[in-house]
């Protein structure tokens, strides 16, 4: 079986849309060669945007779960076509400020990070790093206001066909596409269950291990120290450690147009059901009861031990009421038939993967907490302007302290080593040093 996915940005098409009609009037061609009949119809295809329907379910044990649902944000300001969706789920913990503070900032802040006038290509091809600029942001302002709650963010922003994924901590979220096929598009950060993250917390200055109770004996999940935390990321905790970074784990994907569901949950859901378990809790019913029902199974199989969130969101062709029952291979196979590789074009660089069934092209993921490799090594510092340089993280504009040293650390780098990333101001280069534990070691 051979499946094809291509991609056309909505600039590209319009053009050639506009040239082939203005050329077929102009020549009073009465033939149009039947390639480019079906290439225009699936191009249109393409273009046309998917309809969204969604369903949320929540049930409060300590009310720490908040969700955000954001149907009409616009790329380009007052222009209802460029319109994206956001979906969000924030699980506090030891409080709910900085659940609430994630919901009312993160947006804007990931926003605020792209650089305006952006195609739609450009603009989803920087998505992921405003996601990493948006998180680190609010992250930084939250714990400026010297509050010490936490949360996880799972933060979903839907462009077209094209579903772009970032989190921190531990409430997943799930893609159902065609044939009923789930895929994780999110990592857990949690220590028990995530070796890595155990190493990077322990070489940043953090201690990880089991609560001691009852005369010495281990009990409960992996945790770290200072702060007895179970996750490795999240927004806040500025109590806990500079080790628990706010940088998220971020996956782009595009897909076909049979379209999928999302499921997006806090850990009241996964604690009690996997992945294929709420899908199957909930297949084939309207978004609204969906999210109902994969609730009421969870609290079924665990009872209410935590608070217990969900979102329900369909992405289906407009024409179609829910998901199609079989997949539509057919047009796959024409397509890859008439265009063959010449008209594949991926909006990102590299790495395009294409997972076999349902169609999903995986366009972009990355889960390092390196935030310079977030942000882009390659970026060039333009230290030689000699104006102020706007920081890739806060967006603020800095004037440069001196020359070359602005990106470098002086006890970590000589004057011959290159910089690495984009330029960050003091607020956000502190920040940087102190998760990756810099400022523990300059300390000593
Ligand atoms: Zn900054």
């Amino acid at each position: 079986m051979s499946l094809f996915v291509f991609y056309y940005s909505n600039q590209d098409v319009g053009t050639k849309i506009k040239m082939s009609q203005a050329g077929i009037s102009r020549m009073k061609a009465p033939l149009v060669p039947l390639g480019t009949l079906i290439g225009l119809e699936i191009r249109k295809e393409t273009v046309e945007k998917p309809l969204i329907k969604y369903g949320n379910a929540a049930l409060a044990k300590k009310g720490e779960d908040y969700f955000l649902v954001k149907l009409d944000c616009e790329r380009v300001p007052g222009d209802p076509s460029s319109s994206f969706s956001v979906f969000a789920i924030f699980d506090g913990h030891n409080g709910i400020s900085a659940a609430i503070f994630a919901k009312e900032n993160l947006l804007n802040n990931v926003v605020n990070a792209i650089p305006n006038g952006c195609t739609r290509d450009k603009w989803l091809q920087a998505l992921p790093r405003a996601l990493v600029a948006g998180f680190v942001k609010t992250d930084i302002e939250f714990q400026q206001k010297g509050e010490t709650s936490g949360t996880t963010v799972t933060f979903v922003v839907i462009d077209g066909w094209t579903i772009t994924v970032a989190s921190v901590g531990d409430s997943r979220c799930i893609l159902e596409t065609q044939g009923g096929v789930v895929s994780l598009l999110t990592v857990d950060h949690r220590l028990e269950e995530n070796v890595e993250e155990r190493e990077r917390v322990t070489a940043s200055g953090g201690e990880v291990g089991r609560l001691n109770v009852f005369g010495g004996n281990e009990v409960g999940p992996l945790r770290c120290w200072p702060g007895g935390l179970c996750l490795s990321r999240s927004i806040g905790d500025t109590d806990v450690g500079e080790f628990i970074v706010p940088i998220p784990h971020v996956k782009q994907v595009k897909l076909s147009s049979a379209g999928g569901r999302l499921i997006i949950a806090s850990d009241g859901i996964w604690d009690a059901l996997s992945s294929e378990q709420a899908s199957k809790a909930c297949r084939g019913l309207p978004a609204e009861l969906a999210a109902k029902l994969v609730v009421k199974e969870a609290l079924r199989s665990r009872g209410l031990k935590d608070d217990t969130t969900c979102l329900v969101v369909d992405i289906t062709p407009s024409d179609y009421p829910a998901l199609p029952p079989t997949p539509r291979r057919k047009q796959n196979k024409l397509t890859s038939l008439i265009f063959g590789k010449k008209l594949h074009k991926s909006i990102n660089q590299s790495n395009n993967k294409l997972s076999a069934v349902g169609a999903v092209e995986e366009l972009f993921e990355e889960g390092s907490a390196m935030l310079a490799e977030r942000l882009g090594k390659d970026t060039p510092v333009d230290a030689n302007s000699g104006g102020p340089l706007r920081c890739a993280v806060c967006q603020a504009d800095e004037q440069p302290s001196d020359d070359l040293s602005i990106n470098s650390d002086p006890l970590f780098s000589s004057a011959t080593q290159p910089l690495e990333g984009p330029f960050l101001c003091t607020v956000c280069r502190k920040k940087r040093d102190a998760m990756e534990g810099k400022r523990r070691q300059n300390a000593k």
